[in-house]
């Protein structure tokens, strides 16, 4: 009896042991890249074996091991409810029985257009896609196409994907390799990707009013679209200059090139109108994913009818077995309606708690007498910044002035406190629905004992 029971726990502990994210990472590197499915996944982010999660539970996610975390991550934002929202999860129960996916046409995808249409006065027609990588392509296909011009102007250390075209200047680099900022040096941030696939890019410096100027001057008539995050969004957090994104907005009308407001982490994040309402612009091109899909895989590709009939017809292509996914079309419609329930409450509530999370932390840096510590944010965003210089104001701030390795430590060390932020400061947290006041009072003293123990 005795033995057995001792087999018994030995088999328990064997079994967590299996289950451990160190021993599921050890299996994972044999099977998987990295053990993973994206290099920010894995131990390029984590610098060791990543924490590999079993469940989430509103702002909670809670890992193999056991532990559990307060998720200001939110799957990179994709999820303004959190997790495993009751709705979304009764949704997705009910909806399943019914057939996960027929690639036709369907109710739900005309109700949910009628919602956006509606929601977004910039959008007069929309096309569903399943990620923002896949929307952003599909604009800028057809901004080339619309326009019948080949050039796309975009700006240092914005991302829109990983496609060729535009996956130049995105990641921090050497300050000495950004070349003069009139004329950034491009850089590819991928092996294999042949120049001809961004001969046509024009990088530009954000935030910048002379070098949009400048730009716009030289290239302004040949180009089909500038695109821009709405807050830079892959540098940490930065907001646009006041009166910046109009400035681009008009620079476009003068030059006829089309107005692309990448909206893919801003939409229905930080207003329900996304950074279009908050800036007052009306882009000819939006795209949006992430949050859209409430957790689901849903984009969108947006804008004014007269551009949004290029692909009519497949004039200009863009097809996809799983676009429109009844399921993510589903679960989308839940976020729309409960987070623009009373009068938009939901976005109320997120910024409030986004506001509050920075404000919290900029309290605990200055109790901790720690220089060097800023945070950046818009409404239900932020990041924190460890750097010598009191703000953050565009990607060449970030290459020279932020300690990114200083930034991992701090959140590998919040994570063995129960508080999970993604340890790559280009990234950013973000607050969702399920999150609490004490959530953030929580963070917070989490924050104060690690700025104690760091170095
Ligand atoms: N645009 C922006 C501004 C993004 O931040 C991202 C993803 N981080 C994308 C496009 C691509 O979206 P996805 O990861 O869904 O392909």
């Amino acid at each position: 009896m005795f033995l057995y029971e001792h087999c018994a726990v030995n088999q328990i502990v064997v079994q967590g042991m299996t289950n451990s994210s160190q021993s599921l990472f050890d299996r994972g590197m044999k099977v998987l890249v990295e053990g993973v499915s994206s290099a920010s996944r894995g131990p390029a982010t984590f610098g060791g074996a990543p924490r590999y999660m079993s469940h989430g539970a509103g702002a909670r996610l809670y890992d193999v091991d056991g532990r559990e975390y307060i998720d200001w991550m939110m799957a990179f934002g994709a999820l303004p409810l959190g997790h495993a929202h009751p709705k979304v999860v009764e949704t997705i129960a009910r909806e399943a029985a019914r057939g996960t996916h027929f690639a036709t046409a369907l109710e739900v995808e005309v109700e949910v257009a009628e919602m956006l249409v509606a929601l977004l006065p910039h959008v007069e027609k929309v096309r569903f896609a399943n990620t923002g990588t896949e929307a952003a392509m599909a604009a800028f296909r057809l901004a080339r196409g619309h326009t019948g011009r080949r050039k796309i102007i975009k700006f240092e250390g914005h991302y829109h994907g990983w496609w060729d075209a535009v996956l130049v200047n995105t990641n921090p680099l050497p300050p000495t390799m950004l070349g003069h900022p009139n004329d950034p040096i491009r850089i590819p941030d991928s092996s294999g990707i042949p120049e001809e696939a961004w001969k046509d890019t024009i990088v530009v410096r954000w935030n910048d009013f002379d070098a949009l100027e400048r730009a716009m001057a030289l290239h302004g008539r040949d180009a089909a679209c500038v695109v821009t995050e709405g807050v830079m969004s892959n540098m940490g957090v930065i907001p646009p200059k006041p009166g910046y994104l109009n400035r681009m907005q008009e620079l476009c009308r003068q030059h006829g090139a089309l107005f692309y407001l990448d909206e893919t982490v801003t939409g229905f994040r930080l207003a329900a109108g996304g950074c279009a309402e908050l800036y007052g612009l009306s882009p000819d091109i939006v795209t949006y994913g992430k949050a859209l899909g409430g957790g689901l895989p849903m984009a969108m590709i947006g804008g004014r009818a007269e551009v949004m009939a290029g692909l009519e017809w497949g004039k200009v292509l863009h097809f996809g077995t799983h676009n429109a996914g009844r399921l993510a079309l589903h679960v989308t419609k839940v976020m729309l309606e409960t987070m623009l329930a009373d009068d938009q409450a939901g976005f109320a509530k997120i910024k409030d708690l986004g506001l509050k999370m920075a404000e919290a932390i900029r309290g605990v840096a200055r109790a901790s007498n720690r220089h060097g510590i800023v945070v950046q944010g818009v409404n239900s965003m932020f990041q924190v910044f460890f750097t010598d210089r009191p703000e953050i104001g565009d990607f060449r701030d970030f290459c020279a002035h932020v300690d990114r390795a200083k930034f991992r430590d701090f959140a590998l060390r919040l994570m063995d406190k129960g508080v999970y932020m993604n340890p790559s400061a280009t990234l950013h947290s973000l607050s969702s629905l399920a999150h609490t006041e004490a959530d953030i009072a929580a963070t917070a003293a989490a924050m104060a004992e690690v700025l104690e123990e760091m170095p």
